[in-house]
């Protein structure tokens, strides 16, 4: 998370010290970082699951550089047809799940998040909205109101007044769906949660809330930014997990590196925001012709070189590495984004500074601060994957 946030974390769990991650970036490349003075990272956040492709990903670079030199900024997103846009919106339009066909780009995840739920108001008349509880979905007041109570209210809290009439219900608890009523008009979910610390679903349990929202005419939207283009093992967690949601929020790995967000719906959705009024989201930036230029290289990139296929078992891989290591209690995990336990925020704090020493970039969550992150770079190669976990299993060692 950003800086301010983790010193908000470490303030709450007791710890003065400054950030252990304050390190200088020269470059980076495919799976590592360098400092000024040649020390080599490996990467295991990738941005917060942004940098799938590897960084200074050559496609990606000669696609800014070739966009950069044909135009860059011309008119406010959606007046003129500029070409990346899109081609991008095509391409995501043949992978997205199910009948989904119609992209709108925006900057960020936050604003892909805000449209959505504006979306789904007008198109369903409707107000109520529901979270899942340690769900993060941005920090724009729409999407911070969003953010499931009670361990979001340490950051809402000092907001208020947000959103009224929305409320979080606890994600994989099927009772909970019931809660979910004909006054509500979107339900926001991630299928796997990030930052509650990777909490996949329970199975059945998207297809019930997927039920759940058709039964009383409620949006099922998913927020797929952390989890979107490959980085659980399919192009997109709802295929992983076979559930079509009504809309999808896209950003991070979106972006190919650069900053890029959408959400997406089935055409027939979308148009709620044509009318009344007539630009129901209006963006200068969104949909930047560099950075769609930038993304759509990266999805390229993962469809030739068949990226995605190879995830699964590069996490599989991981999660057998570390999984015996004593200090290890328990691991979750989608695909390459895997939190591991180590059931203590102390241990955490203390492996963090040995990470440092040893040259590896992880994180923690920000709704759980007793596991480790690792969500490298897609393209991570099986022989950096066992260099890396040898070194954690090293740092381990060391706890
Ligand atoms: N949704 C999820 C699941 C996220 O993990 C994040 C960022 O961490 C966001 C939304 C917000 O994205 P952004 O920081 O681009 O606004």
């Amino acid at each position: 998370m950003s800086e301010i946030l983790r010193r908000q974390f470490l303030a709450h769990v007791g710890q003065t010290s400054p950030s252990p991650m304050l390190v200088e970036v020269e470059r980076a490349e495919g799976s590592f970082f360098y400092t000024p003075e040649g020390k080599r990272y490996y990467d295991l956040v990738a941005g917060v699951s942004v940098s799938n492709v590897g960084h200074a990903n050559p496609a990606v670079v000669r696609a800014v550089q070739e966009q950069a030199a044909r135009y860059m900024h011309v008119m406010v997103y959606g007046e003129l047809v500029e070409t990346p846009q899109v081609a991008y919106a095509a391409k995501l339009a043949e992978w997205l799940p199910g009948a989904i066909d119609s992209v709108y780009f925006v900057n960020s995840g936050a604003e892909a998040v805000e449209g959505a739920l504006k979306l789904a108001k007008r198109y369903t008349g409707r107000t109520e909205m529901i979270s899942m509880r340690r769900a993060y979905h941005g920090s724009t007041h729409g999407a911070m109101s969003m953010m499931g109570a009670p361990e979001g209210e340490e950051w809402k809290g000092a907001f208020r007044p947000l959103l009224p009439d929305v409320r979080a219900i606890e994600f994989n608890d099927f009772d909970a769906l019931a809660d979910i009523t004909t006054r509500t008009a979107c339900v926001l979910a991630e299928p796997v949660q990030g930052e509650a610390g990777v909490r996949p679903p329970v199975p059945g349990y998207l297809e019930a809330l997927r039920r759940r929202c058709d039964e009383v005419g409620a949006l099922l939207v998913f927020d797929e930014i952390q989890t979107g283009m490959g980085r659980t093992g399919t192009m997109f967690a709802a295929c992983k997990y076979g559930v079509e949601p009504d809309i999808v929020c896209l950003a991070k790995a979106l972006g190919g590196g650069m900053p890029l967000g959408a959400f997406a719906a089935r055409k027939e959705v979308m148009d709620a925001l044509q009318t009344r009024p007539v630009l129901g989201h209006i963006t200068t930036f969104g949909g930047h012709p560099v950075c769609c230029a930038a993304g759509l290289a990266a999805m390229n990139f993962l469809i030739e070189r068949d990226v995605v296929r190879q995830v699964e078992s590069k996490g599989a891989l991981y999660e057998a590495l570390l999984s015996d290591h004593p200090q290890v209690r328990g691991i979750r995990r989608a695909g390459l984004l895997l939190a591991v336990e180590l059931g203590e925020s102390d241990k955490l704090y203390r492996i963090m500074e040995l990470f440092k020493e040893a040259g590896i970039l992880s994180d923690w969550f920000l709704y759980c601060d007793t596991a480790f992150r690792i969500s490298p770079p897609l393209t991570v190669s099986e022989e950096e994957v066992r260099d890396s976990a040898r070194i954690i299993r090293a740092c381990l060692d060391r706890l």
